[in-house]
């Protein structure tokens, strides 16, 4: 690195690698029409009360937000049935995953997680200094719990744990997820990053708020992102003990969360549940859909919890990518996870998917 001063940690640290935006395919490629399936947005959204809250809230924009967050934090307390204590908001689910880095982790302090999984954990153990630990999936595409059990040591710090996991859709089973709880030790903290879990089957998640009330030492992560169509208000929480919530809240900023994104956030949870129901149940529709037509195109396609799908190919993914890029299909290649024949597909609207596969099929004929 040529600039001085800079910590040695963040030479460590690799930028984030987002999926392309519309607007950079559309001037790449000198297209107009661009269906974006690589960054697991819902485009069902944003909903009708929260698009209109968001507008109204403008004139507000002059004056910080609520820092306690009262209003939001009542909301999802009643949906959670937990106490509005237990309960913090971030800048996004990816600020407080950074946050809870800079809780807990000090140098050289063993950080475990799968090889395999959201991008973000590992650079922000790099950040911190800790050493990272990690093991590959099962053969399923699962997260080998076992496997991690085997690494944990004493000086275990922090795991981080995706589930449904990002890239592979997979989930915990719940029995894995009580083994490895039994395991920890009384300093190891687990993130439970539940970034898709409103795609999943409420009866496959394990149940961590019993846990976090049974004294475990779990912190979940959750997000307006995904299913509540509200990536680019930038909204996340976590749910914790209040003891943990009230550390989390003095390591974070202060106003790590918007007006505009409170008020879309807000809103969606009290006026727009039919709306948000409706996209929900078209997107797990649609995924199995997609996933039956991927299949009998020779597409390998693991079964996914999440609005996405994980598909190994007999193709060069990058190849693959570029052809699909240059008819203005976005997926997201899985080079970078240690797959160079696989990629993810965001279950978009109906119409996307449909049109994904009309373009994918001429895409594959031609390969
Ligand atoms: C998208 C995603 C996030 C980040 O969500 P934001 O709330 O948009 O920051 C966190 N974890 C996983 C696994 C994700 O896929």
């Amino acid at each position: 690195m040529l600039l001085k001063g800079i910590r040695k940690e963040v030479e460590n640290v690799n930028p984030y690698i987002a999926g392309m935006t519309i607007d950079e395919v559309k001037e790449a490629y000198g297209l107009e029409e661009i269906i974006k399936l690589g960054s697991n947005e819902n485009a069902y959204g944003p909903f009708k009360h929260a698009k209109q809250a968001m507008i109204d809230e403008i004139n507000q924009l002059f004056m910080y937000p609520d820092k306690t967050y009262e209003t939001l934090k009542i909301q999802l307390a009643k949906l959670y049935d937990v106490s509005p204590s237990q309960l913090a908001l971030s800048h996004g689910a990816g600020g407080m995953l950074e946050t809870l880095a800079r809780t807990f982790i000090e140098k050289d302090d063993e950080v475990l997680l799968p090889d395999q999984t959201y991008g973000l954990y590992r650079e922000i153990t790099h950040l911190m200094g800790g050493k990272i630990v990690s093991v590959p999936l099962d053969s399923a595409y699962r997260i080998d719990i076992e496997a991690m059990i085997q690494k944990m040591t004493p000086k275990t710090k922090l795991i981080w744990l995706c589930n449904p996991n990002n890239p592979t859709g997979t989930v915990i089973a719940k029995d894995d997820f009580d083994r490895l709880l039994a395991q920890m030790n009384p300093h190891t903290w687990l993130v439970l990053d539940e970034a898709y879990a409103e795609f999943a089957a409420q009866h496959v998640l394990p149940d961590a708020i019993d846990k976090i009330a049974d004294g475990h030492n779990i912190i979940i992560v959750r997000t307006f992102s995904k299913a509540y169509a509200l990536a680019g208000a930038r909204v996340g929480y976590a749910i914790a003990s209040p003891e943990m919530i009230k550390v989390i809240e003095t390591v974070a900023e202060p106003f790590n969360a918007n007006r505009i994104g409170l008020a879309g956030a807000i809103a969606t949870l009290k006026e727009d549940q039919q709306e948000y129901q409706q996209a929900l149940d078209a997107i797990v529709k649609d995924r199995e859909v997609l996933m039956e037509a991927l299949n009998a195109l020779g597409i390998q396609c693991v079964p996914s919890h999440a609005n996405f799908i994980f598909c190994r190919t007999p193709y060069d993914v990058a190849q693959l990518s570029e052809q699909l890029l240059l008819k203005g299909v976005i997926i997201r290649p899985c080079t970078g996870w240690g797959y160079p024949d696989a990629f993810r597909i965001t279950v978009g609207t109906t119409a996307e998917n449909e049109r994904f596969l009309a373009i994918f099929k001429e895409v594959i004929k031609a390969l």
